[in-house]
Order: C-alpha cells, then structure tokens, then sequence
C-alpha cells in the first residue's frame, strides 16, 4: 500500500539518495522538521525545527505533521543539479504502519 501524495524513494546502489526531479544524488539537506505528539490523536507534544544554524522548539504536534494522528518528520533536500524547488521527504506513521517518499506538487 502506498500512502496517496508520496512518490516512492530511488536509493543508488552505493546508498546515496537520488533527487525525485532529475535522478542525479547531488541533494543538499536543509530544513528537518519533527512532530512528535504527546499520546495518539494529541495536538501537543514537541515540534522542532533546525533551519540552518537555528533551532526552534513549540508544542504544536498538530500543524503541518504529515501524520494525522501521530508522529511524522519532514526533511527538505535542494538538487546541485536540476532547478525545481526544494523537494519534501516525508516519514509518518498511519494505522500502525510507517510510510517514506517524496512529497511535491509537481512530483
Ligand atoms: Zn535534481
């Protein structure tokens, strides 16, 4: 089963991920992004976010988790190659199972 809205990884054989856009592994990590809530189904609980040198930490497990109703991380990557926008890797949780790939409107 394949959660809707994400696009399946592509791993070289070397282990290096492949950008979603042109296929090249030259991808930059940026922005990390995670949500973990308190208890199942709660809005609250640690959300932090590393940006560059700067970190910021709320409560709000709710806005923007890719999970609806538990944990999800959201790491952004920007291709040295191709000159499509930064692209969005996703890891949640739905119904006891955890899902990976590519979240992008124009993936
Ligand atoms: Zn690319």
């Amino acid at each position: 089963m394949m959660w809707e809205g994400l696009k399946p990884l592509t791993i070289h054989p070397n282990g290096y991920l492949l950008c979603p856009h042109c296929g090249l592994g030259m991808l930059h990590q940026d922005l990390v992004d995670v949500y973990r809530r308190n208890n199942e189904d709660d809005a609250h609980g640690i959300h932090i976010v590393t940006d560059g040198p700067s970190v910021t930490i709320d409560s709000d497990a709710e806005d923007g988790n890719p999970s609806n109703r538990r944990d999800g991380m959201e790491l952004w990557f920007e291709c040295e190659f191709c000159t499509e926008e930064a692209v969005m890797l996703v890891i949640h949780q739905h119904k006891g199972s955890e899902f990976i790939g590519w979240r992008h409107a124009s993936i």
